[in-house]
């Protein structure tokens, strides 16, 4: 249906969607409910290895190792909260769906409309970014996969194209400490303000949400960590990569301050 007419918009648990008619931001009148795809379900483990057509298939992402975790796009965040296997090899990402929304909003929410949703502030961003993640997109034509680091082109743009899915999020092994903090004006059904995702093991890796107009990735600040520098060095290369603005939320100064301590509160409680 999506390669005959592109312009329809997906819908999976419609929180996004539904906010957006509400307020009349979203022009789009025509859906395609992605609800009863059952194929788009399940959270099990695959072979690591980078399939599809994409030339970032090929060269991004992870080498292939041992078994990644494969999450339907369909997974709601309750889903992933059930998870034994997202637990157990995941936990940042259990910690971020737990402060998603309310139980209403875990209930129907799922872990493809947060990402293809694209806002700067989706609390998962951070997580699948650490994680060095990859999405699988299909489309009537086949399937590909993009490293989630090469997925976003700029504010709420991104590499899919209309006629494709989010149809799967794969996370390979991570090796190290998981850490994720989000920060808002309480801890649930407020958007972030700034949220950070990070993992220290023999590579260090860092990546924080709203304070840029996509989730970054701070390789910089990661690098110095790496190596073995210093929290203020690495602060300081923090600094010269994220641009956090004023907004309703929040405003860049404090937004930069807060990701600056999030940094140093992250290697303290992994040491
Ligand atoms: C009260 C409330 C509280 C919230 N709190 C939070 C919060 O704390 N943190 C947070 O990150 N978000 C929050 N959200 C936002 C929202 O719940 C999440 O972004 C959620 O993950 C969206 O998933 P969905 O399935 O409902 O997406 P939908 O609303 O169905 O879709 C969102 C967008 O993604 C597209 N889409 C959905 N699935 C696919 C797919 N498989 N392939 C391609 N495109 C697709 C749709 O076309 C649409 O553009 C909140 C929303 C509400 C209403």
């Amino acid at each position: 249906m999506l390669a005959d007419d592109p312009t329809l918009t997906p819908i999976a648990g419609c929180t996004d969607v539904l906010v957006g008619l509400h307020f009349g931001t979203l022009d789009k009148r025509r859906f395609i409910d992605l609800w009863p795809l059952d194929d788009l379900r399940g959270i099990r483990l695959v072979q690591d290895k980078p399939k599809g057509l994409s030339p970032h298939a090929r060269t991004g992402g992870d080498k292939p190792s041992g078994l990644s975790i494969r999450i339907g796009a369909l997974a709601t965040f309750t889903d992933i909260i059930k998870s034994a296997l997202v637990q157990r090899r995941v936990p940042m990402l259990v910690a971020a769906a737990r402060e998603v929304g309310g139980a209403q909003i875990q209930n129907r929410g799922t872990l493809g409309g947060n990402i293809a949703n694209a806002s700067p502030a989706g609390d998962t961003l951070p997580v699948l970014s650490a994680a060095n993640a990859r999405i699988v997109l299909r489309s009537a034509s086949g399937e590909r996969v993009v490293p989630f680091n090469d997925f976003y082109t700029g504010y709420r743009t991104s590499v899919r194209q209309p006629s494709e899915l989010i149809a799967a999020i794969e996370i390979p092994p991570i090796d190290g400490r998981q850490w994720w903090r989000k920060v808002g004006t309480r801890r649930a059904q407020a958007i972030s303000k700034v949220m950070m995702a990070g993992v220290r093991g023999p590579e260090v890796r860092v990546a924080i949400g709203s304070v840029a107009p996509t989730v970054l990735h701070a390789s910089a600040a990661a690098a110095v960590l790496s190596r073995g520098g210093s929290i203020a060095d690495a602060q300081a290369a923090l600094r010269s990569e994220i641009a956090p603005i004023d907004d309703i939320r929040s405003t860049g100064d404090y937004r930069r301050q807060v990701a600056e301590n999030l940094l140093a509160v992250f290697w303290k409680e992994t040491r």
